[in-house]
């Protein structure tokens, strides 16, 4: 899993719209062509597809309140936004305090169905975050995954997107 096809960490953002820019150029020339083998063709879309996909699923765009499509998303070789800076803190650590109302989602979480998303859920009650707020940046960011990690190790004040070995505990102890 290459951070450059799932618009995983912040520092990659550029290089996977330029990535995208690059193979969308390559796709309509192997159409063009005749010797273009249809499922290479719809493989290569769907993965393209996913890569689009994560673009709005894996940065904050959502968050920083844009409810519409980024047209440059492989379209431009510039985003057409600020990112957030190599230096500048994206996350804060999510936290182990919760509102009162968090922990009623938590109990109810644990009671019932799974629902609360906003919380990080491992495992057991001790791992329970809440990362409402943690995201304090105002420019684009993505965050680091769980299996990327040897890839490039999450700094601190950067965002991942959790999952079962990426826990805070470090952070919060
Ligand atoms: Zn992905």
């Amino acid at each position: 899993m290459k951070p450059t096809e799932h618009f995983d960490i912040e520092s990659y953002i550029t290089e996977t719209n330029i990535k995208l820019l690059k193979d969308r150029k390559n796709l309509l020339r192997q159409l063009q062509s005749d010797s273009a083998s249809i499922s290479d063709v719809r493989e290569k879309l769907g993965e393209m597809l996913h890569t689009v996909q994560d673009f709005y699923s894996h940065t904050n765009w959502v968050e920083l309140g844009n409810e519409r499509i980024n047209p440059m998303v492989g379209m431009g070789s510039n985003l057409g936004v600020q990112l957030n800076g190599v230096n500048d803190t994206a996350c804060k650590p999510c936290s182990s305090h919760f509102t009162d109302a968090e922990q009623k989602e938590v109990d109810d979480a644990f009671g019932g169905l799974l629902t609360g998303i906003p919380l990080r859920i491992v495992g057991s009650k001790d791992n329970v975050y809440s990362c409402r707020g943690n995201m304090v940046t105002k420019f684009l960011t993505s965050g680091y995954y769980e299996s990327e990690k040897d890839f490039k190790p999450r700094p601190e004040g950067k965002c991942s997107h959790g999952g079962k070995k990426f826990l805070f505990k470090k952070v919060m102890k």
